[in-house]
């Protein structure tokens, strides 16, 4: 048919608004969005057409096209995953999962007025700070805390208030990235420190600290670099007496640990990092750590210390801009909690049930949902049982991964393997809720020591829309 006659029997705006399907997208959508959805489907016809292609012209076809596009565009782009990397703390999957209590705490906050800054007691104006106080003073037992948005921003803020326009002293061993763009030295120079390096990339020592303290140092700095580990001819000087070769000279000790652990993990047969009741001990002025790495809670970044410390942070005017939200205070207040039943804390904080999680029952999770998998990917791949090493993330521990078990999916088809392989990890993140694996070996490998809802994974896997299996028996349309 002519170009013409077709761009002639393509429908108006008005026709398509009338048809059934039309009328169901506006119950949904409202109809300001129907009618842009209709003409942007309308011009796909009409490119369609005068390209020479076929394009379906009748009205309830483009509504419902015009429908497709609404459902995509109302996805949200904040999307759950089932975490089967092995990475418990993924940063790119958003770190920490919280506690119920945590959730429960959160969703009560957001529903209701709080009494965020009000006190209660009195009726006057109240402090925010003072809704967590408590908990972390008793946790960490130090003397006063104070809570903003993360520990990049705690370092940040902690380096604005002691050191700006002043000297902060740091060995050439602790000069990290983080990742991303935060680097030690670039946030010395944004804080408005002037960075003085002491010792060497492996040494440091206690004559390093002393020979570098002046009139001009504001404070010094010891950061945890628990995302590496320098190994071999190594020499850095303890906190303890970092501590007293600062206090010497009046100047406090900042001790940022990073992740920030508040109970001893050797307790569960993970290697002991230094607490923040530790680092408070051994003499830190003021300890900085994350929210939602070992602490298991939401983004959050805590400083502890002295008192008098902490209230010139207060005082501090980028303290406002990197304030602590209601929701968070209350997600955190409900996590801290739970650290007063140390007892109990594995089967309550998500994080650490997931790192003593025992290998023997993540081993029996991959036995049974090795068949299940088998069957839903068909004769293409073969899919086997294996060990894993899980890795706690977010630069926690990074020496130590945690035996764990998963599956391994390969290819059967020595040929295009790489290939098959990318395009079966493309599959499974299509599925409703994305099934995030790595890739180690030529094979997909899901680590499932993270895997707490079976029956959950087996109905996703299940409802794949686009057919993981094609039928052909190479299992990997
Ligand atoms: C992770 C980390 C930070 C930054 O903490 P965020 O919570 O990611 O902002 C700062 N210092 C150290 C040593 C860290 O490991």
């Amino acid at each position: 048919m002519a170009v013409e006659t077709l761009m002639r029997r393509i429908p108006s705006v008005d026709e398509v608004l009338k048809t059934g399907t039309a009328g169901v997208a506006v119950e949904r959508f409202g109809r300001l969005q129907v009618v842009a959805a209709v003409r942007a489907a309308l011009d796909a016809i009409r490119a369609e057409v005068r390209s020479g292609g076929a394009a379906a012209l009748e009205a309830d076809l483009v509504a419902a096209s015009a429908l497709a596009r609404l459902d995509h565009a109302a996805k949200p782009s904040v999307k759950p995953v089932f975490n089967l990397t092995g990475t418990i703390l993924h940063t790119n999957l958003g770190r920490a999962v919280l506690a119920e209590t945590a959730i429960e705490a959160a969703v009560a906050a957001m529903r209701r007025a709080i009494a965020l800054e009000f006190d209660l007691a009195t009726g006057k104006r109240g402090e925010r700070d003072s809704l967590l106080r408590g908990l972390l003073c008793e946790l960490t037992g130090a003397e006063d805390a104070t809570v903003i948005n993360n520990n990049a921003a705690a370092v940040l803020l902690v380096l604005n208030t002691l050191a700006r326009n002043r000297d902060a002293i740091v060995s050439r061993g602790e000069l990290i990235e983080i990742g991303g763009a935060f680097r030690m030295p670039d946030i010395m120079a944004r804080a408005g420190c002037r960075l003085v390096e002491v010792g060497t990339t492996n040494r440091t020592h206690a004559r390093d600290y002393a020979e570098a303290l002046t009139d001009r140092t504001g404070l010094v700095f010891k950061v945890h670099t628990s995302n590496y580990r320098i190994e071999g001819f190594v020499a850095e000087v303890p906190a303890r007496d970092l501590a007293v070769i600062a206090h010497g000279r009046g100047v406090p000790l900042v001790n940022d640990l990073g992740s920030g652990t508040l109970i001893d993990l050797a307790r569960y047969g993970l290697a002991h990092e230094p607490t923040v009741a530790e680092a408070v001990a051994d003499g830190a002025d003021l300890v900085t750590f994350s929210g939602d790495k070992l602490l298991g809670g939401p983004q959050a970044g805590f400083i502890v210390g002295r008192k008098d410390l902490i209230a010139r942070i207060n005082k501090n005017p980028m303290k406002r801009a990197l304030r602590m939200d209601k929701i968070r205070l209350a997600a955190i207040e409900a996590t801290l909690a739970l650290y007063r039943d140390p007892d109990r804390l594995v089967e309550r904080l998500p994080t650490l049930r997931a790192m003593a999680r025992p290998e023997t029952e993540i081993a029996a999770l991959a036995g049974r949902l090795a068949p299940v998998v088998a069957a839903r990917l068909g004769d293409g791949v073969a899919v086997t049982v294996v060990d894993c090493a899980s890795q706690i993330g977010s630069g926690s521990l990074p020496q130590q991964t945690i035996a764990s078990a998963g599956l391994a999916i390969r290819p059967r088809a020595e040929r295009g393997a790489g290939r098959a392989l990318d395009s079966l990890a493309a599959a499974l993140r299509a599925l409703p809720v994305a099934v995030i694996g790595h890739i180690a070996d030529g094979a997909l490998v899901l680590d499932l020591r993270c895997l707490e809802d079976e029956a959950g994974f087996v109905a996703n896997l299940a409802a794949n829309p686009a057919a993981l299996s094609d039928g052909d028996g190479d299992g990997l349309a």
